[in-house]
């Protein structure tokens, strides 16, 4: 027998219809390209994407095709998504990180009809402009007044795009599994790869995101994404905010300590979402200047695992809550959020910070396990790790024009414990191997950011003739500071097991990262491949 409940799809633009309708006059608030603060709303932008939906319309746009942006967050590049969802069209994020060959290639696998630009990112398009082989149009995100000068093809203004046609225009309707969203993975090896959002897993997924003991906007929040949506989906912050009609802060291209910190005082940012190195750079700036957070409740922090000192110092110098939360492309993007369970009220400060260090327990639709080679799953006793499998209804089942499986097999190695919380160890490629056992590379480095000297660190394996591997420690300082290879090590010492002590410390002034923001230990380990432990040459 069937429910009697009726038939109302998942559809994404219901989302924007919901908050012009209920919270129209609740603020976007924007660091514009052009410089100035932009104030907009729900009830604008609504009108807007429909103007967006309209034009793209009347270019020949329609269900399925491809629409790029390669844009910072601001209120244009919301409108751009909700008006290319609105016709069935999919938004296809391309981050303007990637090599200008690798946007090429994604462009093109994407056949990408029409591409929606910021001022800041044309001469990375000029530059790769005959390559592209299937865009008929690009629509730089400013007004008339501002529009560079520009030889790519059929090149508008989006004000004067969205200008030549008024808001009067009905979403389409279709299925709920149709795809909304395309964002390709930032894979080290090999081409990168599309995930292709549905509107029933971004609706889905902004629900679960929007529950207590995940990101949980309420309406009385400002959110401040920084991160950026162009990356893994933007948390789903797009879709979560205007759903309860929370206040979205965009820090537009500015994403610096300085900038970062005075948006947060000015408009009274509640919440915030950024990855590790933007809040480094944002208690840097605090800590030189005496700076304290007047609102600022709470923080997501993902995309790298959360050192340590950084809970330490957001929760209990600033009075920051902290949510330490993991997640990928592949995922829509959330799939754990590391939230104090009940039983833990009364932690010490030390264990709390200890869960905290987490990744944490899956939202509701994330299903987890953790397999060894054979694919046998293994025990959550927080202490067994291995490849971290998931499944659910907002996680890819394939790739874009590639193939599928039943289970993601994220590429993660991780614990799972008797509370339900897991922990990413490490990449599966990036696991040291010493001695038959394996080393987390990422604890090490979690536990060396501690160091009052130390800006960040990176550990690779570095071949050894009786280990097989050891770990090789790579620090970047903080500006002025000083420290040595022994001061390090001492620090160390009785912070982690005794055989994961790296071999050697180096210190360095970069540390190569991926168009996401992570360490990029591919290219360390190339940087490093003839680098001798002193341990082996005894
Ligand atoms: P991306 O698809 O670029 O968002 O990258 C996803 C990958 O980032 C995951 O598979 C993890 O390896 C890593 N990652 C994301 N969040 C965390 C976290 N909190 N701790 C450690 N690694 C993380």
């Amino acid at each position: 027998m069937k429910g009697l409940m009726q038939d109302w799809p998942l559809l994404v633009p219901k989302i924007i219809d919901h908050s012009a309708q209920y919270y129209g006059d609740r603020e976007v608030v924007t660091r514009s390209i052009e410089g100035p603060i932009h104030r907009t709303n729900y009830a604008q932008i609504h009108s807007r994407a429909r103007k967006v939906a309209k034009a793209l319309t009347k270019h020949g746009i329609r269900l399925g095709d491809r629409v790029g942006t390669l844009a910072w967050n601001t209120w244009r590049h919301l409108e751009a998504w909700y008006g290319i969802v609105g016709i069935g069209a999919i938004y296809h994020t391309i981050n303007p990180r990637l090599f200008p060959d690798q946007i090429a290639y994604i462009a093109n696998h994407a056949e990408d009809r029409v591409i929606f630009v910021d001022m800041t990112f044309v001469p990375i398009l000029e530059k790769i402009a005959d390559q592209l082989k299937t865009v008929e149009r690009f629509v730089i995100l400013t007004d008339a007044a501002h529009m560079p000068k520009t030889a790519l093809k059929n090149a508008v203004a989006y004000e004067d795009f969205i200008g030549a046609v008024d808001d009067d225009f009905a979403w389409s309707t279709f299925d709920e599994n149709t795809a909304c969203g395309l964002c390709y993975t930032s894979g080290t090896t090999g081409n990168p790869k599309g995930v292709l959002y549905s509107h029933r897993s971004n609706v889905l997924h902004a629900l679960a995101g929007n529950c207590a003991d995940a990101i949980g906007l309420k309406n009385v929040d400002t959110i401040l994404p920084v991160v950026p949506m162009f990356h893994a989906n933007a948390w789903s912050i797009a879709f979560a905010a205007p759903m309860v009609g929370a206040k979205i802060v965009n820090p537009g291209m500015k994403l610096d300590g300085p900038s970062i910190y005075e948006l947060l005082e000015t408009e009274k940012v509640t919440i915030s979402a950024a990855v590790p190195t933007v809040w480094l750079m944002l208690l840097q700036h605090m800590e030189s200047n005496n700076l304290k957070l007047s609102t600022l409740k709470r923080v997501t922090i993902g995309g790298s695992a959360c050192p340590q000192s950084m809970i330490e110092t957001f929760e209990y110098k600033y009075g920051v809550e902290v949510m330490h939360a993991w997640g990928m492309t592949e995922q829509n993007p959330i799939g754990t959020m590391a939230m104090m369970k009940a039983g833990m009220e009364n932690l010490s400060r030390e264990d709390r910070v200890k869960v905290k260090l987490k990744q944490g327990r899956p939202i509701f639709t994330v299903e987890m396990k953790i397999v060894d080679d054979a694919g046998k799953e293994l025990p959550r006793d927080g202490k067994a790790f291995a490849r971290l499998m998931v499944r659910g209804p907002a996680i890819a089942s394939g790739y874009m024009k590639g193939e599928g499986g039943k289970d993601l097999d994220t590429g993660d190695v991780a614990t799972l414990d008797p509370h339900g919380f897991m922990q990413i160890t490490d990449r599966a490629k990036d696991v040291i191997k010493s001695g038959g056992e394996w080393i987390s590379s990422i604890d090490i480095e979690n536990m060396a950011v501690g160091h009052p000297a130390v800006a960040e660190a990176a550990v690779i394996g570095i071949a050894h003739p009786k280990w097989d591997e050891r770990p090789l420690l790579i620090c970047i300082l903080k500006k002025d500071a000083k420290t040595t290879r022994e001061d390090v090590l001492k620090y160390l010492d009785g912070k982690i097991a005794k055989w994961w002590m790296p071999d050697d410390v180096v210190f360095v002034d970069e540390i190569p990262h991926t168009a996401t923001g992570k360490i990029q230990k591919t290219a360390l380990r190339e940087q490093f491949k003839s680098y001798k432990l002193p341990s082996a040459a005894a």
